[in-house]
């Protein structure tokens, strides 16, 4: 246990770090599983996994031995060379996604970047849009990151506000909204429809069943790409290992991050078939970091972990339990409970005085740590190893809570 208080953490971070983000006041040491423990040495559910990249449970001990032995053989290499590890990763997720081809990056938002100038090369050297002219569909409320393009197609104030001027080129359109979709698709020039199959940080907004395929089949008939972003839906999250195979979909680009290392590393990927993957020349694009031996190492050893715990299977038997029991709590403070295998969000009810923010401060004191997104919407996606007997546990601690309050 550290000697140091909770306090002196919390307010050196608040003196020297940037003030972008406003974390619950709690100072985390250490990890295990589905556990974290404070420097106080108190224990606690983690109902973030930080936010869904720790699907396969803090420090899975497979993952940081893949770690730890690739990097004391070979860090970094740049993709200025080649290295002996890259392609088994290449490989394997090719072969386990069903694409020919995988572009290795570090975060999220590269991934994300990389699906959109793919979009524009493939519109521009395979449907034969002309120059700078190709447009992009994207849902209102997305959240695919924070570089400047990204911001540029969000609808959230919170996350473009004064970072214009902003990048063109985007048409933005209700989520879940076949029909807009339909109308924006016939607009001259569109090269892709980027979509969560969740809206995940927005506040777990499900599409209707139905929307991701009818989708994909209006992109099919309009020769546009359907890219989904997987990022925090992917990877067994939602009870199967991408959420577009709920309904059988195949994006034509499938960006993934988070939970391909466990948590363990920054490591994102984009896979596409040739046609779009091609239109990328060298030094058209790429990443000092993405690729790395490291990276490829824990990504392979992280999807392993995923199909050898069947942890999406257990995603949908333990978020069944967790939205059954959580619906059949009586408390003024629950409007709604919603969500798909472990990613689950509980609705706080405006109008009793308490905010999702004072709802998390005290599930804290009772040993579960969870962060509200957006004001009244509290996001429940624990590590996808939770066993019955911890879920059980977790949720009468949260029940606890809402008895207290
Ligand atoms: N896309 C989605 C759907 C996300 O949820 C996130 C992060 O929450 C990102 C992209 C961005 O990922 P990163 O924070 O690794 O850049």
């Amino acid at each position: 246990m550290d000697t140091k208080s909770a306090k002196y953490y919390m307010d050196r971070e608040d003196q020297f770090g940037a003030h972008n983000y406003h974390p619950l006041p709690v100072v985390l040491e250490r990890g295990e599983g589905v556990y974290v423990w404070d420097v106080e040495g108190n224990k606690y559910f983690d109902f973030l996994a930080a936010y869904s990249a720790v699907n396969q449970g803090h420090c899975h001990p497979k993952i940081v031995e893949a770690l730890v032995q690739q990097s004391q053989k070979l860090a970094l290499t740049s993709r200025a060379y080649y290295n002996n590890v890259l392609g088994e990763w290449e490989e394997y997720a090719t072969k386990l996604f069903g694409y020919d081809k995988m572009l290795p990056m570090n975060s999220g938002a590269e991934a994300d970047e990389t699906a959109l100038k793919l979009t524009r090369k493939w519109a521009y050297k395979v449907k034969g849009i002309a120059k700078n002219k190709a447009k992009i569909v994207v849902c209102n409320g997305n959240f695919h990151g924070r570089t400047i393009t990204i911001v540029s197609m969000s609808s959230d104030p919170d996350a473009y506000s004064d970072y214009g001027p902003f990048t063109p080129g985007f048409i933005n359109i209700p989520y879940n909204d076949i029909e807009a979709l339909e109308t924006a698709l016939k607009e001259p020039d569109v090269a892709g429809f980027l979509v969560e199959p969740i809206q995940a940080e927005a506040g777990v907004y499900l599409p209707e069943d139905g929307y991701l395929k009818k989708a994909a089949d209006l992109c099919k008939k309009h020769n546009v790409l359907f890219i989904a972003d997987e990022v925090q839906t992917g990877l067994g999250r939602t009870g199967k290992m991408l959420a577009c195979d709920h309904e059988n979909v195949r994006p034509d680009i499938l960006v993934l991050g988070k939970a391909l290392s466990g948590g363990m590393y920054p490591v994102s990927c984009v896979l596409a078939d040739d046609e779009i993957m091609l239109t990328i020349k060298p030094g058209e694009h790429g990443s000092t970091f993405g690729g790395n031996p490291i990276a490829a190492k824990v990504a392979v050893t992280a999807l392993e972990v995923l199909q050898e715990e069947k942890l999406a299977e257990n995603a949908t038997v333990m978020g069944e339990l967790f939205r059954s029991e959580m619906k059949a709590v009586k408390s003024d403070f629950i409007a709604l409970v919603r969500g798909k295998g472990l990613l689950n969000a509980i609705v706080i009810k405006p109008t009793n005085g308490k905010t999702a923010w004072d709802v998390c401060l005290a599930m804290k004191a009772n040993g579960i740590l969870a962060k509200p997104t957006h004001e009244h919407i509290i996001r429940f996606t624990p590590p996808l190893t939770i066993n019955e007997a911890q879920m059980r546990e977790a949720i009468d601690r949260i029940k606890k809570t809402f008895a207290e309050l």
